[in-house]
């Protein structure tokens, strides 16, 4: 990935791609004191860029540190670097770290960097799996309490638990992994929210462990515009039972239906393949509106 064409974002210059690194006694590789963002572009236009460079601002904050640029800096980053990398549908990643001044756990002098990187990352899932429904397994490994680590932010650090349940559930052959909370109530997959839906009602754990994701937030608008009730509650794993269909969304997942969890079955249905076309619609209608304005 580190040998690619094109320009990284890198403390406010172009970088030539390959040469975008950094010294292997960085805090934030050590340390893990690093924020990131996953957005996407649909034809030309980042969708709710500003929401996701307002929360790795936040992010930074409730790591310790202060991105030294302002989101209108970042917002600018991230469409110039789309702009210069040439395509209309892409992800966007920024990253902001603890650099390298200082060794040891406090680093308080410790310069932030920042960096926006593009790529094209059409579909997160196996296209003709993800139309089917994926396989989820269900993770050994549990979210953390909100007193044992900032379990808002998009911390690199964070990510540790998601690749453990990732690569334990794929050696299983599975898509993804379900993480249940501390308390045992379902949580999140590896890289997105999960949504049930029960005699047409759609069903969502509370967000007060996990990041609540803006695809999220736009799915509970986009299914309530539909008239469809939403539910967020705590969810018990013994309860999948019980719904007729389940789906996974993210920036990156987009609306995602999910066939199988562990032992529990689903089908997708009405509700996941409405959201699904109308999550795809939206983000173009912003992408239009953007062009027009
Ligand atoms: N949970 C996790 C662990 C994630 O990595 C993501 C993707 N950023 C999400 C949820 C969904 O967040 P969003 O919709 O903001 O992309």
């Amino acid at each position: 990935f580190d040998r690619r064409d094109g320009v990284i974002w890198f403390d406010g210059k172009f970088t030539p791609w390959a040469d975008a690194n950094v010294h292997v006694l960085t805090h934030g590789l050590h340390y893990a004191s690093a924020v990131f963002e996953g957005e996407r572009a649909y034809g030309g236009v980042i969708f709710k860029m500003r929401e996701h460079n307002q929360r790795l601002i936040e992010s930074a904050r409730m790591l310790g540190f202060e991105i030294p640029y302002s989101v209108e800096e970042i917002d600018r980053a991230c469409v110039e670097t789309l702009a210069r990398q040439g395509f209309d549908d892409a992800y966007v990643r920024p990253i902001a770290w603890r650099g390298s001044e200082m060794m040891g756990v406090a680093a308080q002098q410790n310069a932030i960097h920042l960096a926006v990187a593009v790529w094209q990352w059409p579909s997160y899932f196996d296209p003709a799996e993800r139309l089917k429904g994926i396989r989820v397994d269900l993770a050994e490994w549990r979210r953390p309490d909100p007193r044992t680590a900032p379990s808002k932010a998009k911390a690199t650090g964070l990510y540790m638990i998601c690749t453990l349940s990732k690569h334990a559930a794929e050696r299983k052959g599975y898509a993804d992994a379900l993480m249940l909370d501390w308390r045992g109530q379902v949580a999140e997959c590896t890289g997105a929210n999960v949504f049930f839906v029960k005699d047409g009602v759609i069903h969502t754990p509370t967000p007060d462990c996990f990041l609540d994701g803006i695809t999220r937030r736009t799915v509970i608008g986009l299914a309530r515009k539909r008239g469809i009730e939403v539910v967020e509650r705590a969810i018990m794993p013994e309860e999948l039972a019980g719904f007729d269909e389940c789906f996974i969304c993210g920036t990156a997942a987009e609306v995602t239906p999910v066939s199988e969890i562990a032992q529990w079955r689903f089908t997708p249905g009405e509700v996941t393949r409405t959201l699904m076309d109308d999550y795809a619609a939206e983000v173009r209608a912003h992408a239009k509106a953007a062009a027009a304005a």
